[in-house]
Protein backbone atom coordinates (compact mmCIF):
# COMPACT_ATOMS: atom_id res chain seq x y z
CA UNK A 1 0.00 0.00 0.00
CA UNK A 2 2.30 2.87 0.91
CA UNK A 3 4.82 1.67 -2.03
CA UNK A 4 1.90 2.27 -4.25
CA UNK A 5 1.18 5.76 -2.76
CA UNK A 6 4.99 6.75 -3.54
CA UNK A 7 4.92 5.30 -6.77
CA UNK A 8 1.52 6.86 -8.27
CA UNK A 9 1.67 10.14 -10.03
CA UNK A 10 1.35 13.39 -8.61
CA UNK A 11 -2.51 13.35 -10.35
CA UNK A 12 -3.23 10.67 -8.79
CA UNK A 13 -2.55 11.40 -5.48
CA UNK A 14 -4.16 15.10 -6.08
CA UNK A 15 -7.09 13.47 -7.38
CA UNK A 16 -7.25 11.23 -4.09
CA UNK A 17 -6.77 13.70 -1.77
CA UNK A 18 -9.25 16.07 -3.31
CA UNK A 19 -11.34 12.78 -3.10
CA UNK A 20 -10.80 12.54 0.75
CA UNK A 21 -9.30 8.74 0.02
CA UNK A 22 -5.96 9.31 1.15
CA UNK A 23 -4.18 12.67 3.23
CA UNK A 24 -0.91 14.37 2.71
CA UNK A 25 0.02 13.03 5.75
CA UNK A 26 -0.14 9.55 4.82
CA UNK A 27 1.51 10.49 1.56
CA UNK A 28 4.71 12.25 3.41
CA UNK A 29 4.83 9.25 5.87
CA UNK A 30 5.04 6.73 2.63
CA UNK A 31 7.68 8.90 1.37
CA UNK A 32 9.47 9.36 4.92
CA UNK A 33 9.36 5.32 4.93
CA UNK A 34 10.34 4.59 1.85
CA UNK A 35 13.29 7.43 1.84
CA UNK A 36 14.03 5.28 5.20
CA UNK A 37 14.17 2.24 3.64
CA UNK A 38 15.83 2.69 -0.26
CA UNK A 39 18.10 5.93 0.34
CA UNK A 40 21.12 4.10 2.28
CA UNK A 41 21.38 2.47 -1.37
CA UNK A 42 20.18 5.15 -3.66
CA UNK A 43 21.78 8.15 -1.30
CA UNK A 44 19.79 10.78 -3.12
CA UNK A 45 19.28 12.81 -0.47
CA UNK A 46 21.68 15.02 1.28
CA UNK A 47 19.81 15.77 4.11
CA UNK A 48 15.62 15.40 5.35
CA UNK A 49 13.79 16.75 8.30
CA UNK A 50 10.69 14.44 8.17
CA UNK A 51 9.15 16.45 11.36
CA UNK A 52 9.37 19.79 9.20
CA UNK A 53 7.58 17.28 6.28
CA UNK A 54 5.01 16.19 8.26
CA UNK A 55 3.79 19.45 9.84
CA UNK A 56 3.69 20.86 6.13
CA UNK A 57 1.76 17.89 5.60
CA UNK A 58 -0.66 18.66 8.57
CA UNK A 59 -1.31 22.16 7.31
CA UNK A 60 -2.00 20.90 4.40
CA UNK A 61 -4.59 18.49 5.98
CA UNK A 62 -6.58 21.26 7.34
CA UNK A 63 -6.73 23.42 4.80
CA UNK A 64 -8.54 20.96 2.83
CA UNK A 65 -10.51 19.82 5.85
CA UNK A 66 -11.50 23.87 6.33
CA UNK A 67 -12.10 23.82 2.34
CA UNK A 68 -9.23 26.09 1.62
CA UNK A 69 -7.01 23.42 -0.31
CA UNK A 70 -5.01 25.16 -2.57
CA UNK A 71 -5.01 23.06 -6.03
CA UNK A 72 -3.18 20.18 -7.11
CA UNK A 73 -0.10 20.68 -5.25
CA UNK A 74 -1.36 21.02 -2.05
CA UNK A 75 -0.23 17.97 0.20
CA UNK A 76 2.47 16.66 -2.61
CA UNK A 77 6.13 15.88 -1.49
CA UNK A 78 8.43 17.58 -3.61
CA UNK A 79 12.02 17.22 -3.26
CA UNK A 80 14.32 20.45 -4.11
CA UNK A 81 18.23 20.35 -6.09
CA UNK A 82 20.26 21.13 -3.10
CA UNK A 83 21.02 24.41 -4.60
CA UNK A 84 17.82 26.25 -4.37
CA UNK A 85 16.95 28.36 -1.16
CA UNK A 86 14.72 27.13 1.24
CA UNK A 87 14.25 29.77 4.13
CA UNK A 88 16.25 28.87 7.04
CA UNK A 89 17.33 25.21 5.61
CA UNK A 90 21.38 24.54 4.41
CA UNK A 91 21.83 24.74 0.88
CA UNK A 92 25.10 22.95 0.00
CA UNK A 93 25.48 22.73 -3.65
CA UNK A 94 27.15 19.40 -2.60
CA UNK A 95 29.72 21.76 -1.72
CA UNK A 96 32.52 21.87 1.08
CA UNK A 97 32.54 25.75 0.41
CA UNK A 98 28.72 25.87 1.39
CA UNK A 99 28.70 22.65 3.82
CA UNK A 100 27.67 24.83 6.82
CA UNK A 101 25.50 27.81 4.90
CA UNK A 102 22.00 28.12 5.88
CA UNK A 103 19.69 29.85 3.38
CA UNK A 104 18.54 33.31 4.54
CA UNK A 105 15.63 33.23 2.08
CA UNK A 106 13.41 31.49 -0.48
CA UNK A 107 13.59 31.24 -3.49
CA UNK A 108 10.95 32.41 -5.97
CA UNK A 109 10.38 28.62 -6.87
CA UNK A 110 10.10 27.47 -3.23
CA UNK A 111 7.97 30.45 -2.31
CA UNK A 112 5.74 29.27 -5.01
CA UNK A 113 5.62 26.20 -4.02
CA UNK A 114 4.98 27.06 -0.55
CA UNK A 115 2.01 28.97 -1.42
CA UNK A 116 0.36 26.29 -3.28
CA UNK A 117 0.86 23.86 0.09
CA UNK A 118 3.85 21.62 -1.56
CA UNK A 119 5.13 19.67 1.02
CA UNK A 120 9.57 20.28 0.90
CA UNK A 121 10.59 17.22 1.05
CA UNK A 122 14.35 16.42 1.14
CA UNK A 123 17.22 18.06 -0.12
CA UNK A 124 19.05 16.70 -3.38
CA UNK A 125 21.81 15.22 -4.11
CA UNK A 126 24.63 16.85 -7.22
CA UNK A 127 27.22 17.60 -9.06
CA UNK A 128 29.27 20.14 -7.07
CA UNK A 129 27.90 23.74 -8.28
CA UNK A 130 25.51 21.64 -10.81
CA UNK A 131 29.07 20.93 -12.74
CA UNK A 132 28.68 16.83 -14.16
CA UNK A 133 26.71 14.64 -15.62
CA UNK A 134 27.08 11.79 -12.64
CA UNK A 135 26.72 13.46 -9.55
CA UNK A 136 29.87 11.82 -8.91
CA UNK A 137 31.43 15.72 -8.26
CA UNK A 138 29.30 15.95 -5.19
CA UNK A 139 31.72 16.57 -2.25
CA UNK A 140 29.35 14.39 -0.03
CA UNK A 141 29.18 11.00 -2.03
CA UNK A 142 27.97 9.55 -5.41
CA UNK A 143 23.96 9.24 -5.90
CA UNK A 144 23.73 5.81 -7.19
CA UNK A 145 21.15 4.95 -9.80
CA UNK A 146 18.39 3.35 -8.69
CA UNK A 147 17.89 0.56 -11.40
CA UNK A 148 21.58 -0.43 -11.33
CA UNK A 149 23.22 0.78 -8.06
CA UNK A 150 26.61 0.41 -9.62
CA UNK A 151 25.98 2.77 -12.19
CA UNK A 152 25.26 6.72 -12.06
CA UNK A 153 21.97 8.38 -12.30
CA UNK A 154 23.32 11.05 -14.26
CA UNK A 155 24.11 14.61 -13.33
CA UNK A 156 23.75 17.25 -12.80
CA UNK A 157 20.84 16.99 -11.03
CA UNK A 158 21.28 13.18 -10.22
CA UNK A 159 19.50 13.25 -6.81
CA UNK A 160 16.42 14.85 -8.44
CA UNK A 161 16.14 12.44 -10.46
CA UNK A 162 16.71 9.16 -8.41
CA UNK A 163 14.65 9.87 -5.68
CA UNK A 164 11.76 10.06 -7.74
CA UNK A 165 12.31 7.00 -9.51
CA UNK A 166 13.00 4.90 -6.61
CA UNK A 167 9.97 6.36 -5.00
CA UNK A 168 10.98 8.80 -2.07
CA UNK A 169 9.48 11.57 -3.64
CA UNK A 170 6.40 12.34 -5.78
CA UNK A 171 8.33 14.76 -7.82
CA UNK A 172 11.32 17.18 -7.72
CA UNK A 173 12.98 20.42 -9.26
CA UNK A 174 16.41 20.66 -10.21
CA UNK A 175 18.43 22.65 -12.48
CA UNK A 176 19.38 22.16 -16.33
CA UNK A 177 22.27 24.76 -17.53
CA UNK A 178 23.90 21.75 -20.70
CA UNK A 179 20.88 18.94 -19.78
CA UNK A 180 21.27 18.57 -16.22
CA UNK A 181 17.25 17.88 -15.73
CA UNK A 182 17.06 15.63 -19.03
CA UNK A 183 20.12 13.52 -18.97
CA UNK A 184 19.43 12.33 -15.23
CA UNK A 185 15.43 11.74 -16.06
CA UNK A 186 16.53 9.34 -19.56
CA UNK A 187 18.75 7.80 -16.90
CA UNK A 188 16.20 6.74 -14.02
CA UNK A 189 13.26 6.77 -16.53
CA UNK A 190 11.83 9.71 -14.69
CA UNK A 191 10.34 12.49 -17.42
CA UNK A 192 12.29 16.09 -17.04
CA UNK A 193 11.26 18.81 -17.99
CA UNK A 194 13.50 21.72 -19.09
CA UNK A 195 11.68 25.24 -19.58
CA UNK A 196 12.61 27.70 -22.20
CA UNK A 197 15.19 29.95 -20.31
CA UNK A 198 12.96 33.05 -19.15
CA UNK A 199 10.13 31.10 -17.98
CA UNK A 200 11.19 30.04 -14.42
CA UNK A 201 12.60 32.67 -12.07
CA UNK A 202 16.08 31.82 -11.08
CA UNK A 203 15.99 34.00 -7.80
CA UNK A 204 17.27 31.54 -5.38
CA UNK A 205 19.24 28.69 -7.41
CA UNK A 206 22.84 29.02 -6.42
CA UNK A 207 24.30 30.35 -10.07
CA UNK A 208 25.87 28.07 -12.10
CA UNK A 209 26.12 29.47 -15.80
CA UNK A 210 23.40 32.71 -15.96
CA UNK A 211 23.02 32.64 -20.16
CA UNK A 212 22.35 28.90 -19.35
CA UNK A 213 20.50 27.89 -15.72
CA UNK A 214 17.16 27.02 -15.47
CA UNK A 215 15.15 25.41 -12.81
CA UNK A 216 12.46 22.42 -13.96
CA UNK A 217 11.02 19.45 -13.11
CA UNK A 218 11.70 15.73 -12.04
CA UNK A 219 8.09 14.12 -12.35
CA UNK A 220 6.77 10.53 -12.96
CA UNK A 221 4.29 11.25 -16.19
CA UNK A 222 4.06 14.38 -17.94
CA UNK A 223 0.76 15.26 -17.03
CA UNK A 224 2.67 15.77 -13.76
CA UNK A 225 5.20 17.88 -15.26
CA UNK A 226 2.55 20.24 -16.81
CA UNK A 227 1.05 20.63 -12.80
CA UNK A 228 4.27 21.09 -11.57
CA UNK A 229 5.51 23.62 -14.13
CA UNK A 230 2.41 25.61 -13.74
CA UNK A 231 3.12 25.97 -9.96
CA UNK A 232 6.94 27.08 -10.89
CA UNK A 233 6.39 28.96 -14.08
CA UNK A 234 6.06 33.34 -14.10
CA UNK A 235 7.33 36.55 -14.31
CA UNK A 236 9.73 37.34 -11.33
CA UNK A 237 11.04 41.21 -10.70
CA UNK A 238 13.91 39.88 -8.93
CA UNK A 239 15.20 38.08 -11.80
CA UNK A 240 15.91 40.38 -14.83
CA UNK A 241 16.52 37.33 -17.39
CA UNK A 242 12.45 35.83 -16.35
CA UNK A 243 10.36 37.19 -19.36
CA UNK A 244 6.99 38.72 -19.00
CA UNK A 245 4.17 35.88 -20.05
CA UNK A 246 1.01 34.71 -19.16
CA UNK A 247 1.19 31.43 -17.88
CA UNK A 248 -1.15 29.48 -19.27
CA UNK A 249 -2.85 26.03 -18.00
CA UNK A 250 -0.76 23.61 -18.84
CA UNK A 251 -2.52 20.63 -17.78
CA UNK A 252 -5.57 21.81 -19.81
CA UNK A 253 -3.48 22.29 -22.76
CA UNK A 254 -2.60 18.23 -23.17
CA UNK A 255 -6.32 17.70 -23.71
CA UNK A 256 -6.79 20.77 -26.22
CA UNK A 257 -4.15 20.02 -28.56
CA UNK A 258 -4.26 16.71 -30.23
CA UNK A 259 -1.98 16.84 -33.21
CA UNK A 260 -0.84 15.52 -35.49
CA UNK A 261 2.26 17.34 -35.56
CA UNK A 262 5.07 17.84 -37.86
CA UNK A 263 7.95 16.83 -36.21
CA UNK A 264 11.78 16.99 -37.11
CA UNK A 265 14.49 14.33 -37.05
CA UNK A 266 17.58 16.08 -36.81
CA UNK A 267 20.45 13.70 -38.38
CA UNK A 268 23.65 15.11 -36.52
CA UNK A 269 22.00 13.36 -33.19
CA UNK A 270 22.12 9.93 -35.13
CA UNK A 271 25.25 9.35 -35.66
CA UNK A 272 28.28 7.90 -34.52
CA UNK A 273 28.08 7.32 -30.80
CA UNK A 274 24.71 6.59 -30.13
CA UNK A 275 24.44 3.26 -28.65
CA UNK A 276 22.43 1.01 -30.62
CA UNK A 277 19.59 -0.11 -27.98
CA UNK A 278 19.39 3.40 -27.63
CA UNK A 279 18.66 4.29 -31.02
CA UNK A 280 16.63 1.51 -31.88
CA UNK A 281 13.85 2.80 -29.02
CA UNK A 282 14.13 6.23 -30.58
CA UNK A 283 13.01 4.48 -33.35
CA UNK A 284 10.11 3.01 -32.45
CA UNK A 285 9.25 6.52 -31.07
CA UNK A 286 9.38 8.12 -34.30
CA UNK A 287 7.46 4.95 -35.91
CA UNK A 288 4.71 5.84 -33.07
CA UNK A 289 4.66 9.51 -34.20
CA UNK A 290 4.44 8.42 -37.53
CA UNK A 291 1.61 5.68 -36.85
CA UNK A 292 -0.46 8.79 -34.84
CA UNK A 293 -0.67 10.63 -38.28
CA UNK A 294 2.56 12.99 -37.55
CA UNK A 295 4.93 13.98 -40.30
CA UNK A 296 8.39 12.96 -39.78
CA UNK A 297 10.73 15.37 -41.64
CA UNK A 298 14.67 15.31 -41.51
CA UNK A 299 15.92 18.53 -40.42
CA UNK A 300 19.27 19.40 -40.05
CA UNK A 301 21.25 21.14 -37.16
CA UNK A 302 24.50 22.13 -39.08
CA UNK A 303 25.79 23.86 -36.23
CA UNK A 304 26.02 20.57 -33.94
CA UNK A 305 29.55 19.87 -34.17
CA UNK A 306 30.10 22.68 -32.03
CA UNK A 307 27.63 22.87 -29.13
CA UNK A 308 30.46 21.15 -27.20
CA UNK A 309 33.02 23.80 -27.37
CA UNK A 310 30.76 26.44 -27.46
CA UNK A 311 29.49 25.58 -24.18
CA UNK A 312 32.61 24.80 -22.74
CA UNK A 313 33.79 28.00 -22.78
CA UNK A 314 30.62 29.79 -22.21
CA UNK A 315 29.94 28.24 -19.18
CA UNK A 316 32.92 28.06 -17.46
CA UNK A 317 33.20 31.64 -18.30
CA UNK A 318 30.23 32.64 -16.24
CA UNK A 319 30.94 29.91 -13.58
CA UNK A 320 34.49 31.43 -13.05
CA UNK A 321 32.59 35.19 -12.56
CA UNK A 322 29.50 33.37 -10.59
CA UNK A 323 31.93 31.75 -8.24
CA UNK A 324 34.04 34.65 -7.72
CA UNK A 325 31.67 35.29 -4.55
CA UNK A 326 32.81 32.13 -2.62
CA UNK A 327 35.85 33.81 -0.92
CA UNK A 328 36.09 32.94 2.82
CA UNK A 329 35.19 36.67 3.73
CA UNK A 330 31.26 36.44 3.88
CA UNK A 331 29.43 33.22 4.45
CA UNK A 332 31.27 30.41 2.83
CA UNK A 333 33.63 27.51 4.04
CA UNK A 334 36.74 29.80 5.83
CA UNK A 335 40.20 27.62 6.29
CA UNK A 336 41.41 27.76 9.97
CA UNK A 337 44.81 28.12 8.24
CA UNK A 338 43.71 31.61 6.85
CA UNK A 339 46.39 34.04 9.01
CA UNK A 340 46.53 36.73 5.89
CA UNK A 341 43.68 38.55 4.35
CA UNK A 342 45.07 36.39 0.59
CA UNK A 343 45.18 33.43 2.64
CA UNK A 344 41.43 33.86 3.60
CA UNK A 345 40.99 33.90 -0.23
CA UNK A 346 43.31 31.04 -1.45
CA UNK A 347 43.39 28.86 0.97
CA UNK A 348 39.85 28.72 1.81
CA UNK A 349 38.67 28.28 -2.20
CA UNK A 350 41.51 25.56 -2.26
CA UNK A 351 39.92 24.04 0.22
CA UNK A 352 36.41 24.63 -0.30
CA UNK A 353 35.90 23.45 -4.15
CA UNK A 354 36.56 20.30 -5.75
CA UNK A 355 38.40 19.26 -8.80
CA UNK A 356 35.42 19.94 -11.44
CA UNK A 357 34.92 23.24 -10.01
CA UNK A 358 38.81 24.68 -9.62
CA UNK A 359 38.85 23.06 -13.47
CA UNK A 360 35.81 25.03 -14.64
CA UNK A 361 37.44 28.35 -12.70
CA UNK A 362 40.79 27.86 -14.21
CA UNK A 363 39.09 27.55 -17.49
CA UNK A 364 37.03 30.13 -17.56
CA UNK A 365 39.26 32.72 -16.26
CA UNK A 366 41.43 31.35 -19.11
CA UNK A 367 38.87 32.47 -21.27
CA UNK A 368 38.22 35.93 -20.09
CA UNK A 369 41.60 36.84 -19.80
CA UNK A 370 43.01 39.59 -21.87
CA UNK A 371 44.29 38.37 -25.20
CA UNK A 372 42.08 35.46 -24.92
CA UNK A 373 38.57 37.01 -24.54
CA UNK A 374 37.83 37.49 -28.67
CA UNK A 375 40.03 34.22 -29.20
CA UNK A 376 37.69 32.06 -27.03
CA UNK A 377 34.73 34.12 -25.20
CA UNK A 378 33.35 36.53 -27.99
CA UNK A 379 33.71 33.78 -30.76
CA UNK A 380 31.95 31.57 -28.82
CA UNK A 381 29.30 33.78 -28.45
CA UNK A 382 29.04 34.05 -32.46
CA UNK A 383 29.21 30.21 -32.75
CA UNK A 384 26.17 30.33 -30.09
CA UNK A 385 24.30 32.52 -32.52
CA UNK A 386 24.41 29.94 -35.47
CA UNK A 387 23.49 27.19 -33.19
CA UNK A 388 20.11 29.27 -32.18
CA UNK A 389 19.11 30.19 -35.98
CA UNK A 390 20.09 26.47 -36.64
CA UNK A 391 16.85 25.31 -34.29
CA UNK A 392 15.21 28.66 -35.24
CA UNK A 393 15.47 27.42 -39.26
CA UNK A 394 14.31 23.77 -38.42
CA UNK A 395 11.33 25.51 -37.10
CA UNK A 396 9.85 27.06 -39.99
CA UNK A 397 8.99 23.48 -41.11
CA UNK A 398 8.24 21.51 -38.11
CA UNK A 399 6.72 21.74 -34.61
CA UNK A 400 9.36 20.55 -32.52
CA UNK A 401 12.64 18.37 -32.63
CA UNK A 402 12.90 14.64 -31.70
CA UNK A 403 16.43 12.53 -30.75
CA UNK A 404 17.68 10.59 -27.88
CA UNK A 405 18.10 12.44 -24.88
CA UNK A 406 21.90 11.36 -24.18
CA UNK A 407 24.02 8.77 -26.48
CA UNK A 408 24.28 5.80 -24.23
CA UNK A 409 21.96 4.61 -21.21
CA UNK A 410 23.40 4.76 -17.39
CA UNK A 411 27.08 4.22 -17.47
CA UNK A 412 28.80 2.78 -14.51
CA UNK A 413 30.77 5.00 -11.61
CA UNK A 414 34.25 5.32 -12.37
CA UNK A 415 33.79 4.87 -15.53
CA UNK A 416 34.15 8.54 -17.16
CA UNK A 417 37.57 9.73 -15.36
CA UNK A 418 38.25 11.70 -18.56
CA UNK A 419 36.48 15.01 -18.04
CA UNK A 420 36.19 14.96 -21.64
CA UNK A 421 34.39 11.32 -21.96
CA UNK A 422 31.94 13.02 -19.51
CA UNK A 423 31.44 16.16 -21.01
CA UNK A 424 30.38 13.79 -24.40
CA UNK A 425 27.77 12.38 -22.56
CA UNK A 426 25.49 15.98 -22.94
CA UNK A 427 26.31 16.17 -26.39
CA UNK A 428 22.44 16.14 -27.26
CA UNK A 429 21.13 18.63 -24.32
CA UNK A 430 23.40 20.96 -24.96
CA UNK A 431 22.39 23.00 -27.63
CA UNK A 432 19.05 23.12 -26.35
CA UNK A 433 20.43 25.65 -23.30
CA UNK A 434 22.41 27.44 -25.89
CA UNK A 435 19.63 28.42 -28.03
CA UNK A 436 17.11 28.74 -24.75
CA UNK A 437 14.87 26.11 -25.59
CA UNK A 438 12.35 24.02 -24.07
CA UNK A 439 13.32 20.51 -23.72
CA UNK A 440 12.08 17.60 -22.30
CA UNK A 441 13.05 14.04 -21.40
CA UNK A 442 10.33 11.24 -21.69
CA UNK A 443 10.92 7.61 -20.46
CA UNK A 444 11.36 5.44 -24.00
CA UNK A 445 11.84 1.96 -22.63
CA UNK A 446 14.85 -0.31 -21.53
CA UNK A 447 17.67 -1.47 -22.54
CA UNK A 448 17.98 -5.48 -22.31
CA UNK A 449 20.05 -5.05 -18.90
CA UNK A 450 17.30 -2.76 -17.87
CA UNK A 451 18.86 0.30 -18.08
CA UNK A 452 16.26 3.66 -18.62
CA UNK A 453 16.23 5.03 -22.42
CA UNK A 454 15.02 8.29 -22.31
CA UNK A 455 13.40 10.41 -25.59
CA UNK A 456 14.04 14.12 -25.78
CA UNK A 457 11.61 16.60 -27.30
CA UNK A 458 12.88 19.91 -28.32
CA UNK A 459 10.27 22.65 -28.53
CA UNK A 460 10.09 26.37 -29.57
CA UNK A 461 10.26 29.39 -27.17
CA UNK A 462 7.66 29.63 -24.89
CA UNK A 463 5.73 27.00 -26.26
CA UNK A 464 5.49 24.68 -23.67
CA UNK A 465 1.95 23.79 -24.31
CA UNK A 466 2.65 22.17 -27.55
CA UNK A 467 5.78 20.75 -26.47
CA UNK A 468 3.94 18.88 -23.56
CA UNK A 469 0.95 18.03 -25.47
CA UNK A 470 3.63 16.09 -27.98
CA UNK A 471 5.33 14.84 -25.40
CA UNK A 472 1.80 13.40 -23.45
CA UNK A 473 0.42 11.98 -26.69
CA UNK A 474 3.76 9.39 -26.57
CA UNK A 475 3.87 9.03 -22.93
CA UNK A 476 0.05 8.41 -22.01
CA UNK A 477 -0.14 5.58 -24.42
CA UNK A 478 3.11 4.01 -23.34
CA UNK A 479 4.10 1.99 -19.69
CA UNK A 480 7.42 2.85 -19.75
CA UNK A 481 7.12 5.02 -16.36
CA UNK A 482 5.06 2.18 -14.48
CA UNK A 483 8.67 -0.42 -14.56
CA UNK A 484 9.91 0.09 -10.89
CA UNK A 485 13.17 -0.42 -9.45
CA UNK A 486 14.04 -3.79 -7.67
CA UNK A 487 15.68 -2.02 -4.53
N1 LIG B 1 26.92 18.20 -17.50
C1 LIG B 1 26.98 19.57 -17.91
C2 LIG B 1 28.12 20.24 -17.19
O1 LIG B 1 28.84 19.57 -16.56
C3 LIG B 1 25.69 20.25 -17.63
C4 LIG B 1 25.49 20.51 -16.20
C5 LIG B 1 24.19 21.21 -15.93
O2 LIG B 1 23.28 21.22 -16.76
N2 LIG B 1 24.12 21.84 -14.76
O3 LIG B 1 28.30 21.41 -17.25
Amino acid sequence: MADEITFSSLTDLADRLAAGQLSAVEITQACINRTGAVDEQVRGFNSTDAEDALAQARAADERRAAGQSRGPLDGIPIALKDVIAVKDQPLTASSKMLEHFVSPYDATVTEKLKNAGGVLWGRANLDEFAMGSSTENSAFGRTANPYDLDRVPGGSSGGSAAVVAAGEAIASLGSDTGGSIRQPAAFCNVVGLKPTYGLVSRFGLAAFASSLDQIGTFTRTVEDAAVLLGGIAGHDLRDSTSFKTDIPDYRAALAEKKGPWKLGIPQEYFGEGLDPEVGAAIEKAIAFYREQGCEIKEVSLPHTEYCLSTYYIIATAEASSNLARYDGVRYTHRSAEAKTVEDVYFKSREEGFGPEVKRRIILGTYVLSSGYYDAYYLRAQKVRTLIRQDFLNAYQDVDAILTPTTPTPAFKAGEKADPLAMYLSDIYTIGVNLAGLPGISVPAGFTEAGLPIGMQLIGQPYQECDLLAIAHAYDSAHTWNERRPEL
